[in-house]
């Protein structure tokens, strides 16, 4: 191998979300020392791209065979239309369902809105959410991105559309340390900010 391979190798593990260079190292060194373990690694990463689609209208990942369905949570009667809860990833929706705090319907923005990185509102799902609080009968929507600038943007951003279509707007109550990831917060402290979550303004 050359050394424009390896570097190309290292450049490429760089571009994924956060990985430093030292890492990227260590990741292209295993990868390349455990062939058997790379091999399965693209073989459950190609069925995944294969099998793996996003629900058309909450964002979550479904399972298709090519046509496009909604997924379980969408179509479950048992979670009605009147709460919507939406997040900035699938982990964070994955997240909150553990913490078993909200029995209503999601919303997958795909982001947060960020002028460094040029995310506007057309790169974000925001459209198929206005959509559905025009065409179905919600009463709340939640807002839960994360506790961080950019997250409190979105937030304030989808508010002042939201509050005009006559939809009762909250935000979840951090016991979550500001800057603090969904994702990664305890089911407890989760389930403890859909409990006291507050009108947002
Ligand atoms: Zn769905």
């Amino acid at each position: 191998m050359s050394i424009k391979s390896w570097l190309n190798l290292v450049s490429a593990i760089t571009r994924l979300p956060g990985i430093g260079p030292k890492m990227a190292e260590r990741l292209a060194l295993y990868l390349l020392r455990h062939p058997g373990e790379t091999d399965r690694f693209l073989n459950v990463l190609n069925t995944a791209r294969e099998k793996l689609a996003y629900c058309p209208q909450c964002g979550d990942f479904v399972e298709t065979d090519g046509s496009p369905a909604l997924c379980h949570r969408c179509q479950d009667p048992d979670r009605g239309n009147e709460q919507i809860c939406v997040v900035e990833e699938v982990g964070d929706l994955q997240a909150l369902e553990r913490s078993r705090a909200f029995h209503g319907k999601y919303h997958v923005l795909g982001g947060v809105l960020s002028a460094l990185d040029g995310v506007g509102p057309e790169d974000l799902r925001i459209n198929v959410l206005i959509k559905r609080v025009k065409e179905q009968s919600v009463r709340e929507v939640i807002l839960a991105t994360n506790p961080t600038a950019e997250g409190e943007t979105t937030a304030t951003y989808l508010a002042e559309i939201l509050r005009p279509m006559g939809v009762s707007v909250t935000r979840l109550a951090y016991g979550l340390p500001s800057g603090s990831a969904i994702q990664y917060a305890d089911e407890f402290t989760l389930a403890q900010a859909v409990e006291g979550r507050r009108h947002f303004n």
